[in-house]
């Protein structure tokens, strides 16, 4: 069931993703090389508890795996998703890394990615970015009322497609707000017209998972890279559904 949040819901998880927007805006200057993905963890929660919120990936459990370990998920390079923040892993000039993030404060939830480059990088990894970051907008124009999750689908795995770029098999986006993960199911490829109908006051995490070299995904524990090693990249916004525009809700 897709549930459709009360206004004094959507102030709860509007609260939430302003947290959201405003750490990774913060850690833009963080993302530097020499920094272990480790310290930008321990700084993103030290941000979240202080702002009243708590983080909502440590501890999260699925079956067969251990408690998420990291405030952060940081993903770097041909890491698609998940990756967990280490002390040896330490950035450097010229990789990107892509940074998940979920809150919960009051009891609701939001959830929003960013991938950065450190320091100076390549020509096809900043279009990677440019690409994977106007998929994300594409699919949000798409969530009117109205409409179908097969449109978000579309808007988004079509452009990729068209760019040369692959989309990460079956990782998508998904409901959220009384939960981390709730329906419906947001593939990032499909078709037009096809899927739930949205409708006002349903919020949902849009996020398009972008590989430079193929769609095949390898997976370690918890963590996802692309199968043939190439980069790969993430965005991901909580916005919610309204009579007109969605309104993004992960920014400061
Ligand atoms: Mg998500």
């Amino acid at each position: 069931m897709i549930f459709i949040k009360s206004p004094s819901e959507i102030d709860k998880i509007r609260a939430s993703c302003r947290i959201i927007g405003e750490l990774l805006d913060a850690l833009g200057s963080k993302v530097v090389p020499g920094v272990s993905t480790l310290e930008l963890d321990a700084f993103a929660e030290d941000f979240i508890l202080s702002r009243g919120g708590r983080p909502a990936f440590k501890g999260y459990t699925v079956p067969g795996l251990k408690p998420f370990p990291g405030t952060l998920c940081t993903s770097l390079n041909s890491g698609i998703v998940h990756g967990i923040p280490s002390r040896e892993a330490v950035l450097r000039e010229g990789d990107i890394i892509g940074i998940d993030v979920g809150v919960v404060k009051d009891g609701y939830y939001g959830d929003a990615a960013r991938s950065y480059a450190v320091g100076k990088i390549s020509a096809d990894a900043e279009n990677l970015l440019d690409v994977t970051r106007k998929s994300l907008q594409l699919g949000i124009s798409a969530a009117l009322p109205g409409n179908r999750v097969g449109d978000v689908s579309h808007a988004i795995g079509s452009y990729v497609g068209r760019m040369g770029y692959y989309v990460a098999d079956n990782l998508t986006g998904h409901g959220v707000g009384r939960a981390l993960h709730e329906e419906p199911m947001i593939p990032n490829s499909g078709t037009a017209g096809r899927g739930p109908r949205l409708k006002a006051g349903m919020t949902l995490a849009i996020e398009p998972m972008v590989n430079i070299g193929t769609n095949r995904v390898r997976e370690s524990g918890w963590e996802f890279f692309a199968a043939d090693g190439s980069l790969s990249a993430h965005f991901e916004h909580t916005i919610l559904v309204t009579d007109s525009q969605p309104e993004i809700l992960t920014l400061a």
